[in-house]
């Protein structure tokens, strides 16, 4: 007879990754408990900038990016920093991401974003017909914005690898760009139209799930932190919380960034470094971008809402501890102020930081875990965390029900540092 503390799948984790795990799972008829240290959406996965980029398929490990942005690293303010701190897992970290900076990877890896991606864009809009999610979800496309022609012809190479994927974009300049969005400064150059990319609100997306998996019969603890898993030869039999054991048939590691510490528990040495990164939530400007904007030249994205409007971005490898830098948030609307005519709303709601589960190849990684009967791994979706989501949710759901995964499993692999 089945125990008050037991349940066929333990997801451990919940952000976007751990609830999409969960719904698939409770759809397929397993009995899941999800357990979350804080409250149900508290890492990443709150104040991001909430792009669903289908066409984002580049990975960040592009060949030529270490020389272009190595001295650039070590200024506190660049959109890409790295602290200069004796880190041997960050180190050998950065050293695996500076291997992967080749063809071959990229290649590989725009096969790959594609399949998880388109998958979760159909999975999404199947997600919002059928269950009442409330997370102001629109396919308005987005807009990579140059200042410069040079930043606009820097992308056309880019632009260019999209176009087998069927995900190039539209250059527009000049009246035809202020046309589509009057809130772009007038000495704006151009910029590139996605068409089919789309946005929602994420912490409105976290709650509104975690509701409807409620309502699925999923048992979801806040405040219920993992300390440490019981293995037993190649099977965790219980998961050892501030909150009692948990047995299951199944876990399921979905816990961002701080994967990398729990997994090393079990002598796993995942690919993986928190990226922080720093957002600023207001009220809508008077004159409010309609489309979200990714300011090419400061790596700034705005995204608007019908409740509100946000400034997000930058990434900084500086651990799990050290505290925000106000230099950063000052960048992001200085970034805004170089693009749009009005860049600020008011009032500030919040100011916020996430740690983004980077992986060095900038894939997830997705899948059982080697040794393991009844472990699996859901993490390492650096910036694509939330556009990534459900195919992520339902790629665990087939592989522990045994079923054939709807895209190819390879290139997630669980793989190690
Ligand atoms: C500034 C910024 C902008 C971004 N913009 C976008 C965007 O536009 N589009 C997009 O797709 N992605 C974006 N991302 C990335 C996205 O936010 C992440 O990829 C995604 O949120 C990761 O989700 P997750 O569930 O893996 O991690 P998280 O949301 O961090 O969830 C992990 C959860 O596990 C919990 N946990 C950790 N350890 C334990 C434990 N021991 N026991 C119990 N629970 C534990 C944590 O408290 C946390 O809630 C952005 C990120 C940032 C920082």
């Amino acid at each position: 007879m089945a125990r008050a503390n037991d349940s066929d799948v333990l997801v451990v984790g919940g952000g976007v990754i751990g609830l999409a795990c969960a719904h698939y799972l409770a759809k397929a008829g397993r009995t899941v408990r999800l357990i979350e240290q804080d409250r149900i959406g508290a890492g990443a996965s709150h104040g991001n900038c909430g792009l669903v980029v289908v066409s984002y398929l580049l990975p960040l490990c592009a060949p030529g990016i270490v020389r272009k942005e190595i001295f650039g690293m070590l200024r506190r303010t660049a959109p890409l920093y790295v602290k200069p701190v004796l880190d041997l897992d960050l180190m050998r970290w950065l050293l695996k991401f500076a291997a992967m900076c080749r063809e071959s990877h990229v290649r590989l890896a725009l096969r790959a974003r594609q399949s998880i991606l388109s998958s979760s864009d159909l999975l999404f809009q199947e997600l919002f017909r059928e269950h009442a999610l409330e997370a102001e979800y629109e396919r308005r496309g987005a807009l990579i914005v140059c200042r410069t022609e040079k930043a606009m012809r820097a992308y056309d190479a880019k632009n260019e690898s999209l176009r087998p994927f069927g995900q190039a974009a539209e250059p527009l300049i000049g009246k035809a760009l202020r046309e589509l969005e009057p809130a772009l400064r007038e000495d704006v150059y151009g910029a590139w139209y996605h068409r089919t990319d789309s946005h929602l609100r994420p912490e409105r997306l976290l709650q509104s799930w975690n509701q409807a998996l409620i309502r699925a019969g999923v048992t979801i603890e806040e405040h219920c932190r993992l300390e440490r898993f019981d293995p037993a030869g190649d099977r965790i039999t219980a998961a050892l919380t501030n909150r009692g054991a948990f047995v299951a048939r199944e876990v399921v590691l979905a816990a961002g960034a701080w994967s990398a510490p729990v997994a090393a528990q079990l002598k796993l040495r995942l690919p993986l470094q928190p990226a922080k990164g720093y957002s600023i939530t207001m009220a809508r400007p008077a004159v409010c971008p309609q489309i979200p904007c990714s300011f090419s030249e400061r790596r700034v994205v705005a995204t608007p809402w019908p409740s509100g409007y946000r400034l997000g971005g930058t990434m900084e490898f500086s651990g799990f501890a050290t505290p925000p830098d106000p230099r950063r948030f000052a960048a992001l609307t200085s970034a805004a102020a170089a693009y749009l005519k009005e860049p600020v709303g008011r009032p500030v709601v919040e100011e916020w930081t996430g740690l983004r589960p980077m992986t060095c190849d900038d894939l997830p990684l997705i899948g059982a875990v080697p040794g393991f009967r009844n472990l699996w791994i859901a993490t390492g979706h650096g910036m694509l965390g939330i556009a990534t989501a459900p195919a992520t949710g339902k790629l665990v759901q087939e592989m522990i029900c045994g079923e054939t995964p709807h895209i190819d499993p390879a290139p997630f692999r669980v793989r190690q540092l």
